[in-house]
């Protein structure tokens, strides 16, 4: 692959999705949907820029993982090749460590054998029930079938369909071919010399020491291109306003599920009170599984993995904290504000699974961190501003209820949060392109498309917000 074979000319559409093909694999994620929006509201993408190849469906098996593979899957993969060699092209760091960079991702594909093949999709699926089966404590039941949602059917807007992630009947497996201590050796020879060369010169600002790998110039080339004003920004996120005077979007999504419900006001308050509060708490975690590398706000790990949860990987804590909320709301009396609290805690977890950002694409926006913010930032100012974005969320009739799962199938809130996240998830592909697309303006103000995808995500987040209300309030009993 020469490095020419880059072009300038390919749009961010084309390098985002390239990229997201790789990411997949980057993240342990170990099978990926088609990039584009799941069976709910499939329209064709907005095409203003030949459509680059489909990106590949592909699994990581488990050796490889370890490894930092887009890198080594660069030569499987021409389209993820360019794109590695193109964002090594765009990084902040001398023409000489370019150069090198360069190099040494040939050097790397020449090297290390990597072995590909296509399997059909029930195959892999198989494969990881068995290990999951072999991990008894994996707290993530599967997702069921087509049942659910037998209670209250009546009340649900649109259709009942699950939302079910669109997968190819087929999804190619990479492999090691080579021995692992190979492997190992030719990457880190790899960091040595690119460090090397870093040392001699460094074009920009940034020091030579946060650009100690082959990772780091790839990752510096992909941010570049997506660095503006916000690129240093360090906010929370999470539906979440910038200014601290300001309400954030848990407020005020909250309080409307309460009031669509027509509970108490000073329920609602309760909710509207309470539902912001998790992002201000600390979290630690023993353990974060290591496949969760990819925070998609970067700076806090334990933060992120604590409000996300991934339905292809199956990574994340919300779901866990819905639940143990919920459960905690129900040890109180049914209309006492310590069990609303708790249920305005619960949302808020709830309510991040909404939000694709929170559910899918995690290390694309580990490199563009500014795509995250700026979002969240954006829709929580709009709702509060009396954008067209709160009809979505006021004045709703239906909600989702919350499911009656099996026994063994995990926790009926838990199944809530997981169905919602399962909807969101599909959305996250779209909502990057549009966002890096339009980077440097509002998105929302310049984007039709991704103002209609808020409005259904907002309005799934709010029914399903209900949906907690309708399975403990007296009124729904
Ligand atoms: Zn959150």
């Amino acid at each position: 692959m020469s490095e020419q074979n880059w072009s300038r000319e390919t749009s961010r559409r084309t390098v985002l999705k390239t990229t997201a093909a790789s990411i997949a694999g980057l993240s342990g994620v170990s099978s990926l949907a088609p990039l584009g929006r799941g069976a709910e509201g499939s329209r064709p993408q907005p095409v203003s820029d030949p459509e680059p190849a489909p990106a590949p469906a592909i699994h990581i098996a488990p050796d490889l993982r370890e490894f930092n593979w887009p890198i080594l899957l660069g030569n499987e993969r021409d389209s993820m090749a360019d794109a590695l060699t193109g964002y090594v092209d765009d990084a902040t760091v001398s023409r000489e460590q370019k150069r090198t960079a360069r190099e040494s991702l040939k050097d790397i594909w020449a090297e290390v054998e990597i072995k590909s093949k296509t399997k059909p999709w029930h195959v892999i699926q198989k494969q990881r029930e068995k290990e999951r089966r072999e991990k008894p404590n994996t707290h993530d039941s599967d997702r069921r079938g087509g049942q659910g949602h037998k209670k209250r059917q009546k009340s649900q807007k649109g259709g009942n369909a699950k939302p079910q992630i669109r997968r190819d009947d087929t999804t190619t497996v990479y492999k090691l071919k080579g021995d692992k201590q190979k492997v190992r050796t030719v990457l880190e020879d790899t960091e040595r010399t690119v460090r090397q060369t870093g040392a001699v010169s460094v074009a920009t600002t940034q020091d030579a020491e946060s650009l100690a790998n082959l990772s780091s110039v790839i990752e510096s080339g992909a941010t570049s291109s997506g660095e503006n004003e916000e690129g240093s920004e360090n906010i929370s996120p999470q539906w979440k306003r910038g200014t601290k005077d300001k309400h954030e979007g848990h407020n005020y999504l909250a309080r409307w599920a309460g009031k669509n419900m027509n509970i108490d006001d000073d329920l609602s308050d309760a909710l509207f009170n309470n539902a912001p509060k998790p992002d201000g708490w600390d979290y630690d975690f023993p353990k974060i599984p290591e496949r969760f590398e990819d925070p998609p706000t970067g700076n806090d790990r334990a933060h992120s993995y604590a409000h996300a949860w991934n339905p292809l990987t199956k990574i994340g804590h919300a779901d866990h904290f819905l639940d143990e909320r919920m459960n905690n709301a129900v040890d109180h009396a049914e209309e006492s504000t310590e069990r609303y609290q708790e249920v305005g805690y619960a949302m808020h977890f709830l309510q991040d699974l909404g939000n694709p950002l929170h559910t899918n694409m995690f290390l694309e926006q580990k490199l563009n961190e500014w795509v995250h913010y700026k979002y969240e930032r954006k829709v929580a100012e709009y709702l509060e501003d009396g954008h067209i974005l709160t009809e979505n969320v006021e004045n709703l009739e239906g909600y989702n209820p919350v499911p009656d799962p099996l026994p063994w199938e995990g926790s009926k809130w838990g199944e809530h949060g997981h169905q919602l996240a399962t909807f969101s998830a599909n959305y996250a592909s779209d909502f990057l392109t549009i966002i890096m697309e339009h980077e440097g303006e509002d998105p929302l103000a310049n984007s039709d498309e991704l103002v209609t995808d808020t409005q259904s995500v907002l309005e799934k987040t709010t029914t399903y917000s209900m949906g907690l209300i309708g399975e403990i309030h007296p009124l729904y009993a």
